[in-house]
């Protein structure tokens, strides 16, 4: 492993330092970078500011893993509070919310994960938005569209996520291809074994532009989530070749990341929604961000030594 990125990942795991970036003045701008902050009310101004850009929003209440019911009422309660804010403040027709199951319940009882999903899906439709539910590591992606295929009965604009990476998700991919069907495709975050997830990131490259055609070949609506100039650059030749045109597919990018060229596809006529994370749990996921990319990492490690 890159020896930069062994450090942050080392970092993510220690108090001290998660104490240092949280509350030294320039750390604080480097978590501001990636993170919209910790409360609602900061969240839904970084979404206010992206949409006057021109730009669609989907937001994320950080904390994952949840093994305590309480904690997964307490997410819960903040989506429900989110999207009463998001639908005051006249935002919900340009941000939705990303759910991830084990943040309500999933590791516990895939049933509590689905009756929390429920409440929030039933949420979002009251003030006229949608839910994508995240994707997270193997081991729960059967539950996971499981709880999809539940919740789309009821609900049949939730989104799902697929991962480029597992060797399962061209099959997925066709299977969710249909009429009216959201489909995020991503690379894939998690660290997966072999026997399921392809390792070489050519092959991810190109399975994830087989499973790009086979969405846009299709009847639904695909999610392009990623910051990738080439893979941006092949879908947009693709979408062109489907006879798809802007708006019946769009584009996904983080907070943070690559806004130039967010703002840039926006301006050339493109759908792009810009997943922003928000919430006390912020460490891990600047963590993961921070050491999925060297040039990042340098970033961090100038502010940390920096004095001011
Ligand atoms: C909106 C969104 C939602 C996601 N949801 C999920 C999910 O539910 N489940 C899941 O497992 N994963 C999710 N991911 C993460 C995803 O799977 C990848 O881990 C992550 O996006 C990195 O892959 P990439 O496609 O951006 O390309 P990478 O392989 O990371 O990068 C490819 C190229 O992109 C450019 N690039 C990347 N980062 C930067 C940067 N910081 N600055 C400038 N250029 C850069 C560089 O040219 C780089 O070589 C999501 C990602 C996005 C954008």
């Amino acid at each position: 492993m890159n020896p930069l990125r062994a450090l942050i990942l080392a970092a993510a795991g220690n108090n001290g330092i998660r104490r240092l970036v949280g509350t030294a003045p320039v750390s604080r701008d480097v978590v501001r970078r990636f993170v919209a902050g910790e409360s609602t009310s900061e969240a839904v101004t970084a979404t206010s500011a992206l949409v006057a850009d021109g730009l669609t929003v989907t937001l994320d209440y950080l904390g994952e893993d949840t093994t305590d019911r309480e904690l997964a009422e307490v997410t819960v309660q903040s989506y429900l509070e989110l999207l009463d804010q998001l639908h005051s403040a006249g935002l919900s027709g340009s941000a939705e919310v990303s759910v991830k199951l084990s943040a309500v319940g999933q590791a516990l009882d895939e049933r509590l994960a689905l009756d929390n999903a429920s409440r929030i899906c039933a949420a979002a439709e009251q003030c006229g938005t949608t839910v994508t539910l995240d994707m997270e590591d193997h081991t729960t992606t059967d539950s996971t569209l499981r709880v999809l295929g539940e919740l789309r009965r009821s609900w049949p604009w939730v989104g799902a996520v697929l991962q480029a990476y597992l060797r399962r998700t061209l099959d997925d991919c066709r299977e969710l291809a249909g009429a009216g069907s959201r489909v995020r495709l991503c690379k894939g975050a998690y660290k997966e074994p072999e026997s399921v997830a392809y390792q070489a990131p050519h092959e991810v490259d190109l399975s994830y532009v087989r499973c790009a055609n086979t969405l846009l070949q299709g009847d639904g609506y695909p999610m392009f989530a990623t910051h990738d100039p080439r893979l941006v650059g092949i879908i947009d030749e693709r979408a062109r070749w489907h006879d798809r045109k802007p708006g019946t597919y769009e584009y996904q990018m983080l907070y943070g990341i690559r806004p130039e060229e967010q703002l840039r596809l926006a301006q050339a006529g493109e759908t792009v929604r810009v997943y922003i994370p928000y919430g006390q749990e912020w460490y891990g996921y600047l963590m993961r961000r921070l050491a999925e990319r060297p040039a990042n990492t340098a970033f961090f490690l100038r502010a940390l030594a920096s004095k001011r």
